[in-house]
């Protein structure tokens, strides 16, 4: 343990509380509410509980943040499971807050036999009008004075069902003068009568978040509660629990900044509100930032892990660009990739000198020979992409024009002799002459071309559906604009192209670089037809 570096300040406090031995072996926990699916904020969140404790040969519990019964689900329990095993952490335990609701029940009464907490009859409006402001102290409830017994009682009855719902809670007695607002006799039980996914109706009374959450870490046997910034200002409270319930040794909470990214919302509401409304297929479509959206979009989980890793656990919040994340999925993609061709808009192009067909071959990735090579049918009737072929070519035009070369690749040179159009006057055909001598890797020929353009054999070839997507959420048109008014509603584009045979024949789910089209991963619509999805572009044309 000596020889290890912190790359955070995170890791920094961890080597100093092994250094002065208040801990000897390294327990985190990560902590999802199961009200839905977990997003890319979340996976920085993994790396820094799953990564904190295995860099220090500790465990990092899978647990369950389920004390708000009505919005949790068993559906979202499974889903984060799966997100996390894709990412490939490994929890040691799988907890649930709502295991420890006996013990924590325990604990509330141990408060109000210490006289460190009440039963508050103020409605939860009256709570918020009463509590003060930021420059303002609040006001103590008339409640606050309640014997022992007299708060006992009803606390008891509270949880035998006798009131109704909203009519008291249970209220740490902390200081109503404190400048801290979560310090101010803040509610650690309410009564609500919901089925909890887990518990059922056994409960009728609930623990607050803040309540519940140091001991649930402290029963886990948490060294190390890593949580997001917004939880800064509850560290008095965590504290607080952790004192006065004599916790030793105390687990430690320590926040780090959020994950946020330009052009992406990570926010469950306006996500659930994609789906809702319909702009998005589910949770799980490629565009969307959930961790079953980029998985489902063919990101691999390593880029996720290399992205958050560079840009780093700090103090301080920040918004990370966008093109950082494709970046660090394309230089994965780059190094591991297969490469095929394919054309998103096709033209067909027919070589009038060409006879017969015949088998080339070409490497399937070219930085790696061990991966081997495919072959590429040649029959003299080829697709190219229409963006390839100009009528009108501006100057230093290097792909296809009338009269001009252009290298076909891992194939020929040809030139282009004559247009076809249809009656609208729309190209519908290239006839071109190939140069026989010009193979790739056996070219004699002398010719020198500018441009090298991808290609689809036209009898080989096969129908693909390809699939294009921008940004689900345009640029601001000024600070702090609305999600809502940012969605790009026309995110996804659909192009009827052609593809080389091998990229049919590959196990579904492969990611590919089309050469010159993108990033893409393969999978087969209902009707067992080919389709590419765009994974990421091949360059940045973010900024341009
Ligand atoms: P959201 O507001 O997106 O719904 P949340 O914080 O309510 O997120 P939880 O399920 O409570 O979601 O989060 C589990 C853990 O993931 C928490 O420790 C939380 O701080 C962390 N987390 C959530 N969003 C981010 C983010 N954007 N960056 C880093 N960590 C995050
Ligand atoms: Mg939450």
């Amino acid at each position: 343990m000596e020889n290890i570096e912190a790359s955070n300040f995170i890791e920094q406090i961890v080597i100093d509380d092994l250094a002065a031995g208040k801990v000897t072996e390294i327990q985190t926990r990560f902590p999802p509410e199961p009200n839905g699916y977990l997003h890319i904020g979340h996976v920085k969140s993994m790396l820094v509980n799953f990564g904190t404790a295995k860099k220090f040969d500790g465990k990092c519990n899978l647990f369950f943040d389920d004390t708000n019964p009505s919005k949790e689900k068993t559906e979202f329990v499974d889903a984060i499971r799966k997100d996390i095993s894709w990412m490939g952490f490994e929890w040691a335990k799988e907890v649930y807050a709502s295991d420890f609701f006996p013990v924590i029940y325990e604990y509330a009464e141990k408060l109000i036999l210490d006289g460190k907490a009440f039963v508050c009859d103020l409605s939860p409006e009256e709570i918020s009008a009463t509590r003060g402001t930021l420059k303002e102290g609040g006001k103590e409830s008339p409640y606050r004075n309640r014997s022992v017994e007299e708060n006992l009682t009803l606390f008891r009855e509270m949880k035998a069902g006798k009131y109704p719902d909203g009519s008291k809670c249970l209220r740490a007695k902390i200081d109503m003068a404190s400048p801290n607002m979560n310090m101010r006799d803040p509610v650690i039980y309410r009564i609500l009568r919901s089925t909890h996914h887990r518990t059922g109706d056994t409960w009728c009374i609930y623990p607050m978040y803040d309540y519940a959450h140091p001991i649930c870490d402290y029963l886990q046997g948490v060294t190390h509660s890593l949580c997001t910034l917004e939880f800064e200002d509850h560290r008095p409270l965590y504290d607080w629990v952790g004192i006065n319930l004599g916790f030793a040794p105390k687990p430690r909470q320590i926040e780090f900044a959020r994950l946020a990214i330009t052009n992406t919302v990570m926010s469950k509401r306006y996500l659930k509100k994609l789906v809702e409304e319909n702009h998005v297929h589910g949770w799980d479509d490629p565009r969307m930032p959930t961790v079953t959206g980029l998985r489902n979009r063919g990101v691999p989980p390593q880029a996720l892990i290399d992205f958050c890793t560079k840009i780093g656990v700090v103090k301080a919040n920040s918004e990370c660009q966008l093109s950082y994340l494709e970046a660090c999925i394309r230089d994965d993609l780059n190094a591991n990739a297969e490469r095929a061709m394919a054309v998103v808009e096709p033209l067909k192009v027919t070589i009038t000198n060409y006879v017969g067909t015949e088998k080339l071959t070409t490497a399937l990735h070219p930085l790696k020979p061990e991966l081997g090579e495919r072959e590429l049918d040649f029959s003299g009737t080829v697709y190219i992409d229409k963006a390839d072929f100009s009528l009108d070519p501006p100057p230093k035009y290097q792909r296809l024009k009338l009269g001009g070369y252009v290298r076909l690749k891992n194939a020929y040179i040809i030139r282009c002799d004559e247009v076809v159009r249809d009656e609208k006057g729309e190209v519908t055909e290239l006839k071109c002459t190939y140069v026989p001598e010009s193979r790739s890797s056996a070219d004699t020929s002398g010719i020198k071309v500018k441009g090298t353009i991808q290609w689809v054999d036209a009898f080989t070839g096969v129908p693909a559906e390809i699939r294009k997507y921008a940004y689900l959420l345009k640029d601001a048109e000024y600070a702090g604009q609305d999600f809502g008014e940012r969605m790009n509603l026309d995110s996804e584009t659909i192009y009827h192209g052609y593809a080389e045979p091998y990229l049919a024949a590959s196990e579904d789910e492969s990611r590919f670089q089309l050469m010159r089209v993108g990033y893409y991963k393969k999978c087969v619509d209902e009707k067992g037809g080919l389709v590419l999805s765009e994974i990421v572009s091949l360059k940045d044309n973010f900024n341009k």
